[in-house]
């Protein structure tokens, strides 16, 4: 009896470390055992429908999925507005040309639409002063950055770093002087220009 219990046992043992052996190797050797179902939304009402491995996806020739555009956005985040267009003041040597934008010195400064760098270097009474052109031609000047964060030539979308808010030129504390050119003429007032691009100061 005792003999007969122990070669139950024994065999029981066996059985089970042979299926736990078999089950791990093939895991080991990257054997999936069960398919993984492709995420496909889920259907609530109705017949639960199975997806093959492929039912979902199809190839499109000669149809180019494009990210969407990211969203213009306002250069700084935490500000206010201390200097707007068209004022006077000792400070200017004219009216003021652009919209100051006041904020801690080091707040990063951020591409409004999407451009390209065509002047990041010191510029007297502006400051350190990154120009960008953007694809419609209007070119913005971002000045009195502590430090330019772009080179020439650099590609920037909205959103991207320009470079971070100072003091540098004609300022009386840090903020971010920001002038507007459409196709790199006059100067126009921001707080006129940004709205047509849904963003309001
Ligand atoms: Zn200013």
């Amino acid at each position: 009896m005792l003999t007969t219990t122990r070669r139950l046992i024994a065999s029981v043992l066996l059985t089970g470390l042979l299926v736990t052996t078999t089950l791990s190797t093939a895991a080991q050797a990257g054997r999936v055992v069960a398919p993984v179902a492709p995420a496909v939304p889920v259907v609530t009402q109705g017949p639960v429908l199975l997806p093959s491995a492929f039912a979902p996806y199809r190839v499109v020739p000669a149809v180019r999925l494009q990210a969407k555009p990211p969203p213009w956005v306002l250069p700084v985040v935490g500000y206010h507005l201390t200097g707007r267009f068209g004022q006077s003041s000792g400070l200017w040597a004219s009216t003021h040309t652009g919209l100051d934008f006041a904020a801690p010195e080091g707040t990063p400064i951020r591409s409004i639409g999407p451009g390209v760098v065509i002047a990041a270097a010191s510029d007297g009474a502006f400051g350190n002063k990154t120009v960008v052109r953007l694809d419609d031609g209007t070119v913005l000047w971002y000045c009195h950055q502590s430090e330019v964060g772009v080179e020439v030539g650099q590609r920037l979308a909205p959103g991207d770093l320009v470079g971070h808010l100072g003091s540098t030129g004609n300022t009386t504390g840090p903020h971010l002087h920001l002038e507007v050119h459409p196709g790199n003429g006059d100067a126009i007032d921001p707080e006129a220009w940004l709205p047509t691009h849904g963003l309001h100061p």
